[in-house]
């Protein structure tokens, strides 16, 4: 008998139809021998609902109230799904995450899973009944509800997943799988059928919303195989899976846009040792993740710092960084959000040369200019004007031919 993780998004259970549907879906696992265990997501569009009442409120909200708020959301679906499930027959019970004990750490609004009580759900499972699990929250260890991050309800599955040691976890989502860029950009967007953990962990942190970031890191470290796919239909979608030797034949695998980034310059900052630790110590002791950056060769003892962060912790950042940059007697600070980030990525990247000069010819054919950019490994980021964030998506599909992928 094979132990099934499904997790359906938001979308897939945006009205009450739909989630007779993902119960219907639920059942026909279960029918084919298999324990299933679900996490959902709040309805479509509910998240973004609480998040409004909250900045109606304040602009800051304290950040332990706004994850009370916006926990609520999976609270709803998951009575509705178990529910469904129960008038078709099949004994469910919904859970919160603090109820199945998903510990995490106390950063709110961003906390991360510590650990998961698997005897509770296996307890479940035992008795035959389908265990329907919210997804994105969590319990610190002093009780307080946390929540995992936008898309958290990823990362709840693939954890889930790992601590089950589940056969499978299905990510169940509005398209076909993992597509060389989002198909609501790009129309000629390709589905992969296998695509690496790296290459995934890659494109979901550089903004393929797709999947949650830290629940590819979660199933790299836990190897736990990710199938995503659409609740639509009963295609297969995407395996993200440990890289083979083919998945290195092709050279780049996706590309992703993240408008959700803020530019933060400081100008005028003293080039001496010790400063750089002085301006980050700070914004990280805020839990401000700061994602490029980029420092100018100094001139006369001074140099600019520009740095990129989420636009959800600029306002944030901005009072840490204004503070600090009075103590060490720095120019000034500004901000820009309306930047984006566009990337090209891929595991080929590794052992072929020439793609940064391939991307950087075809945006300046277009126009359009480079503001930062950063490459590692297997990836090229550059940050541009946020009115061109989807041209430049297409025009960087088509150079890179991925309108022709076969995988
Ligand atoms: P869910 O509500 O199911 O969690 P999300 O909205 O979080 O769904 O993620 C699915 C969306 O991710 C798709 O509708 C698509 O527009 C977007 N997306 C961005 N990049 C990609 C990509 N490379 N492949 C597939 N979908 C992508
Ligand atoms: N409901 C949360 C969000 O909208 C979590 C998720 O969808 O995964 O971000
Ligand atoms: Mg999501």
């Amino acid at each position: 008998m094979a132990l099934i993780v499904q997790k359906y998004g938001g979308s897939s259970v945006g009205d009450i139809e739909r989630i007779r549907k993902v119960a219907q879906r639920v059942i026909e696992a279960k029918k084919e021998g298999n324990q299933v265990v679900v996490i959902v997501s709040a309805m479509a569009g509910e998240t973004d609902r609480l998040i409004g009442l909250a900045h109606q409120i304040t602009e800051m909200p304290s950040e332990r109230e706004f994850d009370v708020l916006v926990s609520t959301g999976e609270q709803v679906a998951i009575a509705l799904i178990a529910m469904a499930l129960e008038s078709q027959g099949y004994p469910a019970r919904s859970f919160l995450g603090a109820q199945i004990r998903i510990t995490t750490d106390g950063v709110f609004t961003k906390a991360r899973i510590l650990g998961v009580e698997a005897e509770r759900i296996l307890e479940e499972l035992e008795k035959g009944t389908i265990a329907v699990i919210a997804g994105f929250q969590g319990i610190d260890e002093e009780g307080n509800i946390t929540t995992l991050g936008r898309g958290g309800s990823d990362t709840t599955a693939v954890a889930i997943a790992a601590a089950l040691k589940a056969n499978a976890c299905e990510i169940y989502t509005d398209v076909e799988g993992v597509y060389t860029t989002d198909p609501a950009i790009c129309p000629e967007a390709r589905k992969l059928s296998r695509v690496s953990y790296e290459e995934m962990l890659e494109m979901a942190s550089l903004g393929a919303k797709v999947l949650q970031s830290r629940s590819v890191e979660f199933a790299m470290k836990h190897r736990v195989p990710i199938h995503v796919r659409s609740s639509f239909s009963q295609e297969e979608g995407t395996w993200v899976l440990k890289e083979d030797e083919k998945m290195e034949e092709v050279l780049v695998s996706g590309i992703t846009c993240d408008k959700k980034e803020a530019k933060v310059t400081i100008s005028k900052v003293p080039d001496k040792p010790g400063i750089a630790s002085k301006i980050f110590g700070a914004v990280s002791e805020a839990n401000v993740v700061v994602d490029m950056i980029i420092q100018n060769v100094s001139a006369e003892g001074y140099t600019d710092v520009t740095f990129t962060i989420p636009q959800t912790d600029l306002k944030k950042a901005l009072e840490v960084v204004r503070r600090v940059s009075q103590e060490i007697d720095a120019g000034g600070v500004e901000s820009d959000s309306n930047i984006a980030k566009v990337s090209v990525v891929g595991v080929g990247m590794r052992s072929h040369s020439g793609v940064a000069a391939r991307a950087f010819s075809a945006l300046g054919k277009e126009g359009i200019n480079i503001m930062m950019i950063s490459t590692s490994e297997i990836k090229l980021s550059c940050v541009i004007e946020a009115k061109y964030a989807e041209l430049a998506v297409r025009v960087l599909h088509e150079a890179f031919e991925l309108e022709k992928t076969k995988r």
